[in-house]
């Protein structure tokens, strides 16, 4: 076997093993949404919650500001039923009618402040609602996470094993240029070489469909490592393409 056949075993198995954990990583994905919504509908019910609990207070305490304004107008009234001149009378009421004014509009504030309170009641008890909601949708996708990285526990340490028998076989600087590669553009490291045009031997990289040198193709027939010059990636020959381009006298 020669180094890009190899080499191509060391690459079906990488590619089957990034599917594998990328099925993961997608249940990980929705799991950790789940869990971000989660959390953001938890911190909307607890502001509501605090906003609620300033309403009643400030209602609370009007409330109280216009019973006392109430008891002053109610100790008016009486020094009224006792006033002595017309004058004083009138003195009094005019200060009756300005606390009854002060008075109204702190009740206004209460009542405005309580429908307000009701409000946020109702919203809190609706995002109550979405909580639980999104806590079954949080465990759900939990439980996927865990079925999933179980399904693919078995398939990943058997490809895992596969993976070193093939790179054992690897020379070691062959292995380091692909390593490399698949840092730096994952599946893209190796591509198969496709014939554009046989009987002009048009070639192109099926990773970035820049045309190769008939050279290169040529190379490949024999198994040297060949790197795309224009995408840099390693090229190997399906077993179709091989045969199209293998000279028709070398065949015999
Ligand atoms: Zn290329």
């Amino acid at each position: 076997m020669d180094v890009t056949a190899q080499l191509l075993r060391v690459y079906q198995v990488d590619r089957q093993l990034a599917a594998l954990e990328s099925r993961l990583k997608s249940a990980e994905r929705f799991l950790h949404e789940q869990e971000r919504h989660l959390s953001a509908t938890q911190g909307r019910r607890e502001a509501l919650q605090s906003q609620l609990r300033q309403a009643k207070a400030s209602a609370a305490n009007i409330e109280g500001e216009a019973e006392q304004i109430k008891a002053r107008e109610e100790s008016l009234r009486e020094q009224m039923n006792a006033a002595q001149t017309n004058k004083e009378y009138k003195a009094l009421l005019t200060e009756v009618n300005a606390l009854k004014t002060q008075r109204e509009k702190r009740e206004e504030e209460a009542l405005a402040l309580l429908s307000t309170a009701e409000e946020l009641q109702g919203q809190i008890e609706e995002l109550g609602k979405q909580t639980e909601e999104r806590t079954k949708v949080r465990e759900i996708a939990a439980g996927e996470r865990k079925d999933r990285a179980a399904e693919i526990k078995e398939r990943v340490e058997q490809l895992k094993g596969e993976r070193e028998k093939a790179a054992a076989e690897v020379p070691a600087d062959v292995m380091a240029i692909y390593v490399e590669l698949r840092e730096q553009v994952e599946e893209d490291a190796m591509a198969a070489l496709e014939i554009m045009d046989r009987k002009r031997h048009e070639y192109t990289c099926a990773a970035c469909m820049m045309a190769i040198p008939m050279e290169q193709a040529i190379s490949l027939l024999s198994g040297k490592l060949t790197r795309c010059p224009s995408c840099r990636c390693i090229l190997y020959l399906t077993p179709e393409t091989a045969d199209k381009i293998t000279p028709a006298q070398s065949k015999r």
